[in-house]
């Protein structure tokens, strides 16, 4: 099933329909500085990529979009990375949000617990809510410990994990968690 996809987009929807089965958006939100661009940046030499990653390529758009292959099955993730306000509105809701903060950074850890109350208030929990502690091989630097993070997680109803994409760790872990979520949600059988 083909889900629609901004306007923008229109010169790439042909293509993009011979190519994946569905496309899920993903927003991106957190603090300046966490890295969020860096580890969308490592999506896009993950492993799981598909093959028709040319497919759905394009700078013009306010996003990037990874090709991802699992199960067999070919699924086009997109991340908004645009949207530093979560309260800004948007024409289409995304399917799935990420939630990142830096273990390294205290005020972005609040910023992202109050991006997930947010996300809560507005009734928009039954979308997929991941919360990513990035930057953990800065242990030296950590100012925000696992338990305090997981527990912020369990408190919200979310996923937990913890990543460096500047050391690709947990990147993949990220990508495969982002989809397995949207697919469950989408259909509570999954798995
Ligand atoms: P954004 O503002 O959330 O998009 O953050 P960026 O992706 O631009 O990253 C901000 C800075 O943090 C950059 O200098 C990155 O190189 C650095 N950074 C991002 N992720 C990591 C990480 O996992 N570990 C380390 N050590 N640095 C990181
Ligand atoms: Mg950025």
């Amino acid at each position: 099933q083909i889900h629609s996809i901004n306007d923008s987009q229109d010169s790439l929807d042909g293509d993009l329909m011979t190519c994946v089965s569905s496309v899920y958006r993903v927003a991106v939100l957190g603090s300046s500085g966490v890295g969020k661009s860096f580890l969308i940046n490592q999506f896009t030499s993950s492993e799981l990529l598909g093959t028709s990653q040319e497919c759905s390529s394009d700078s013009d758009v306010d996003g990037v979009s990874i090709t991802v292959v699992l199960d067999q099955q070919e699924t086009v993730l997109q991340f908004m990375d645009k949207q530093e306000d979560v309260t800004a509105a948007t024409d289409i809701l995304p399917e799935a949000y990420m939630v990142v903060y830096s273990c390294t950074c205290r005020a972005s850890f609040k910023a992202a617990v109050q991006i997930c109350q947010h996300l809560k208030d507005n009734a928009q929990t039954d979308k997929s809510v991941i919360l990513v502690a990035n930057k953990v091989d800065l242990a030296r630097r950590r100012e925000v410990e696992s338990d305090e993070g997981r527990k912020a997680a369990f408190g919200y109803e979310c996923k937990y994990i913890e990543t460096s994409a500047a050391l690709g760790l947990n990147v993949d872990e990220l990508l495969v968690g982002v989809l397995s979520q949207i697919k469950l949600n989408l259909n509570p059988e999954y798995l």
